[in-house]
């Protein structure tokens, strides 16, 4: 299967790299299987926890060693423009090998990769074109604020879009002038290892980036707890969030935390219906649902309400649910088998709990479907926002409706959650769109348009959501120590000294 993608280097894909040497793991066995099919799709040792002091003594090495916190913005920034350039000559490689990792249609994957190569062009441009400050002066001094790196950072990132959120980390962590070790989930780890063999490509010094697949209690809680890692960018579920945190307050080391969502989609009664129908559906179903920012609570103004439904549900019954390698499909399977048991037992909770299916609520059935994770899309009704399913994350292809009368209720609905990540909201009335977009708690609300991305626009969440921003021009300051200079310009001592 592996040697079916053209440019693909099976060596590299079977080794991990650390400390600058590409070998294999010295911890167990791990197999990457296809979920469309169960198909094998790469096999490594994942790290120990030698692996992991290794590779972090290794980081902290070439951090002082290896010249590249020294380096000229600029000339840092032309390793990663390369960077950028090489993965857009191995787009299709690399959108095919996503597609193997963890079952997303190709037409997604394909977008993925461009947005990694995006960010890395992004990044090199933050780092050339930072600027640090001459303060305004109180005194007989000159006074400075500057940046530098911090030396050896960790990226930990789960399992749903792996090439875009290991670049999100490891391009500006690198444009600072850091050393990184990624943790990738354990499910996904091929293309954090395609990654760091292209930044190797690229010029990059060697023991820079370390990539250490492995289970994340074992090997995540390694990486975080080591004294000379010195931040930790997490993106992943809420519990590990929090656990991360504790042991980060225990370090006074800063850690950036993109968790999970609960988000609420708004439709007022004046949306205009194809457009709202087709965000709807694509805000929810769209990477099978298993998406950060998925909109998993619907509100719709009663008076519209059944009409929205029909058409939604109509709308979710034509979706191309299918083969992955299909540029038209829309959904793929979901990551793996016991995920969608997952999904199944919040379905059931939420009919144990009154709530009624509307389409969905099963497995396809024949052909690719019977090899494959899938789950249909489901749509269920009838159930108040307190409910299991309107409160807990399914990362799921799992839409919950709730019709509301009152505006002010609506809100404090939405805003009823301990998830504060996206909101999206329909309608034609720019007035009402901006006090909804005011009054909704979400790190990112999105008006007449749902799940858009730009790496030049900060991304993160509220509350249980998370904590920090990736992306934007200032990410970067993100992955270094401020530090204040003053320079004396006294032509006489200071008065103590008379
Ligand atoms: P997860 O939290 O189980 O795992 C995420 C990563 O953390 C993996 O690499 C895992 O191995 C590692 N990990 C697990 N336990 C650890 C520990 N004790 N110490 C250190 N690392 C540890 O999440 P997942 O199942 O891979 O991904 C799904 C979750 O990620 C969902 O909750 C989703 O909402 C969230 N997510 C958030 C964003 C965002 O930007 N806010 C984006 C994508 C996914």
């Amino acid at each position: 299967m592996l040697k079916e993608i053209s440019g693909l280097n099976d060596s590299c894909i079977k080794q991990l790299c650390i400390a600058g040497t590409w070998r294999p793991g010295t911890g167990p066995l791990y197999e990457s299987r296809y979920p469309a099919t169960g198909e094998v799709v790469g096999v490594l040792n994942a790290a120990s926890p030698e692996d992991v002091e290794e590779a972090i003594q290794g980081a902290h090495d070439a951090f002082l060693h290896s010249g590249w916190a020294q380096r000229k913005p600029h000339e840092r920034a032309a390793v990663l423009y390369r960077i950028a350039q090489l993965i857009r000559e191995e787009a299709e490689s690399l959108a095919q090998l996503q597609r193997l990792d963890n079952g997303k249609p190709i037409s997604e994957t394909r977008a993925l990769v461009a947005s990694a190569a995006g960010t890395f062009q992004f990044f090199a441009s933050a780092c050339e074109t930072l600027e640090e400050a001459i303060t305004p002066s109180r005194g007989d001094y000159l006074s400075m604020s500057i940046y530098e790196p911090m030396g050896v950072v960790a990226a930990i990132t789960p399992w749903n879009s792996p090439i875009a959120s290991e670049a999100q980390k490891i391009a500006p962590a690198l444009a600072a002038g850091n050393a990184v070790v990624v943790k990738p989930a354990e499910i996904t780890p091929l293309l954090a290892l395609e990654l760091a063999r292209i930044c190797e490509q690229a010029g990059l010094p060697k023991g820079l980036i370390s990539v250490l697949p492995g289970k994340g209690s074992v090997i995540g809680d390694l990486i975080t707890r080591h004294p000379l890692v010195r931040r930790v960018s997490f993106t992943g579920g809420t519990s590990v969030g929090r656990h991360i945190a504790q042991i980060a307050a225990d370090k006074f080391m800063p850690v950036s935390l993109e968790l999970g969502g609960k988000s609420p989609t708004i439709v007022l009664e004046d949306a205009d219906l194809d457009h709202a129908v087709a965000g709807v559906l694509y805000g929810i179903f769209s990477s099978s649902g298993e998406s950060c920012i998925a909109g998993s609570r619907l509100f719709v103004a009663r008076s519209l309400y059944d009409q929205f439904l029909q058409r939604l549900v109509r709308g979710a019954e034509q979706l191309r649910v299918g083969d992955p390698a299909d540029p038209a499909t829309q959904m793929g399977p979901l990551v793996s088998n016991s995920h969608r048991e997952s999904v199944e037992r919040y379905v059931q909770k939420g009919v144990e709990e009154g709530g009624r299916i509307l389409t969905g609520g099963a497995r396809p059935a024949g052909g690719i479907y019977d090899r494959g994770s899938f789950y249909r899309p489901t749509i269920i009704e009838g159930l108040e926002n307190t409910a299991t399913i309107c409160q807990e994350e399914i990362f799921g292809p799992v839409l919950v409706t709730l019709p509301f009368d009152d505006v002010d209720d609506l809100v404090s609905q939405a805003n009823d959650s301990v998830y504060a990540l996206a909101a999206g909201i329909w309608t034609r009335d720019y007035k009402k769109a901006w006090r909804l977009a005011q009054a909704v708690k979400a790190g990112n609300v999105w008006i007449n348009t749902y799940k858009q991305f730009s790496i030049s626009t900060p991304f993160g969440g509220w509350r249980d959501s998370g904590l920090g921003r990736e992306k934007g021009r200032l990410g970067i300051l993100q992955y270094m120590e401020q530090k204040s200079v003053y320079w004396g310009l006294n032509e006489q001592p200071l008065p103590w000294a008379n």
